[in-house]
């Protein structure tokens, strides 16, 4: 109702003012020179009016021409933005699936669409790695490297390419990089700590091996690596401190001490070695500078003390008592070692020397013992004449330790 009653009043007012304007009294005249014209006033302002609403009609028509391909080339960028994150969802979704090639199609695509953004050049290098491409997805790895932004995730892939083909120069190069561009990435440190044991480059994975990996043998491995005696002399010692029970770094560090004029420094370090893991090679050391057999003797027992029943500590003193003229005491070592359950071909082949009488008892016994300790890989369970870094037969750093470890256990627990 009152809405009919506003538009009464509109029309009416409209109709009132039309009325006023037609009935306006006066005249527009216009000359130019010879010409002109004559126009009653409602007619100059009616023409006049229609002018003014031309030229804003001509204004905007041109401001609408003129935002039209900006706003044209908006919906394609947001329709190719639209196919582009659909291209990159099925990109995901083929390289999931292990699809190679499908991968592929769909990156070109991708590319197309939106350009080399840096999370296309990386799909992009993983799908040509997945097709076998090495050649693509370096140029994708090559181009990220380029851009400050993501600089880490194309050394990465670089680096994981150089690993794979063994360029290792590459890959140290790239190593440190990555290193420089990242110090803090624990990604990179474990990277370079892998790439230093696959390289045997001991003095590197010691440093990157932190408290928990194999110290003691990452260093004198090292210290076997080095022409500077003083370093090599520094690592020996770090290996040793970092377990005295080493027997190969306790070894190479007494006879350095030996040669520099310190034999009671020496031998302290085999002693302490010895007790901490009882070794046959540590023993011959500690004993090869005393040849008089009651000297020997005093000092097998001396060194032996702490570890008194550990069967390699009863073998040393077996053979010390026998040398001495003592048989008897060097058979109550041996049956005590072998009561122990600890006894291996060893004490039966002593203790053949020992009681010449049953001599062919204890030989035959022996053919059928324990075999003696021996450097073994703890991961793949292969013995090695000697102790070196890496097991040849599984490759794995830090694994080699002599076996008598499990046997101290056993002989302790039983005697
Ligand atoms: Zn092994």
């Amino acid at each position: 109702m009152r809405a009919a009653l506003k538009t009464l009043i509109a029309l009416a007012l409209g109709t009132a003012a039309l009325l006023w304007f037609v009935n306006l009294d006066g005249a527009v005249d216009i000359r130019a020179g010879t010409w002109a014209i004559n126009l009653n006033l409602p007619l100059a302002l009616a023409a006049l009016l229609v002018l003014v609403a031309a030229l804003l009609a001509l204004v905007l028509l041109y401001g609408v021409a003129r935002r039209m391909p900006r706003r044209m080339r908006q919906r394609q960028t947001e329709r190719d933005r639209e196919e582009g994150e659909g291209a990159m969802t099925r990109i995901l979704v083929s390289l999931a699936a292990g699809r190679g090639d499908a991968a592929r199609t769909e990156v070109s695509r991708a590319r197309r669409l939106m350009g080399d953004t840096p999370q296309l050049l990386l799909l992009t290098a993983e799908a040509a790695r997945l097709d076998g491409d090495e050649q693509t997805a370096r140029m994708a790895f090559e181009a990220l490297a380029e851009r400050d932004d993501c600089r880490f995730l194309g050394l990465r892939g670089l680096l994981r390419q150089a690993v794979a083909d063994e360029h290792w120069d590459r890959a140290r190069t790239l190593a440190a990089e990555l290193a420089a561009a990242d110090p803090d990435a624990a990604w990179v440190r474990e990277e370079r700590a892998q790439l230093a044991l696959r390289t045997e480059n001991w003095r590197e994975a010691l440093e990157l091996a932190g408290q928990t990996g194999p110290r003691a043998q990452l260093a004198f491995a090292a210290a076997r690596q080095t022409a500077d005696p003083k370093e090599a002399t520094r690592l020996e010692q770090l290996a040793v401190s970092a377990d005295p029970g080493f027997a190969p770094a306790a070894l190479a560090l007494a006879q350095r001490l030996r040669q520099e004029g310190h034999p009671k420094r020496a031998a302290a370090l085999l002693a302490e070695s010895f007790a901490k893991s009882p070794n046959p090679e540590t023993a011959e050391a500690l004993m090869q500078s005393e040849t008089d057999p009651a000297r020997r003797l005093r000092l097998a027992v001396e060194f032996t003390r702490s570890v008194v029943r550990h069967p390699e500590a009863r073998l040393v003193r077996a053979r010390a008592f026998l040398e001495a003229g003592e048989p008897e005491r060097s058979r109550q070592e041996l049956e005590a070692a072998m009561a122990g359950g600890g006894g291996d071909r060893r004490h039966f082949v002593l203790m053949a020397e020992a009681d010449p009488e049953d001599a062919a008892r204890w030989l035959n016994e022996a053919a059928s013992a324990a075999s003696e300790p021996a450097w073994r890989c703890g991961h793949c369970g292969t013995e090695h004449a000697q102790w070196k870094p890496r097991c040849e037969n599984c490759g794995t750093v830090g694994e080699i330790a002599w076996n008598a470890e499990a046997r101290t256990g056993r002989a302790v627990e039983a005697v």
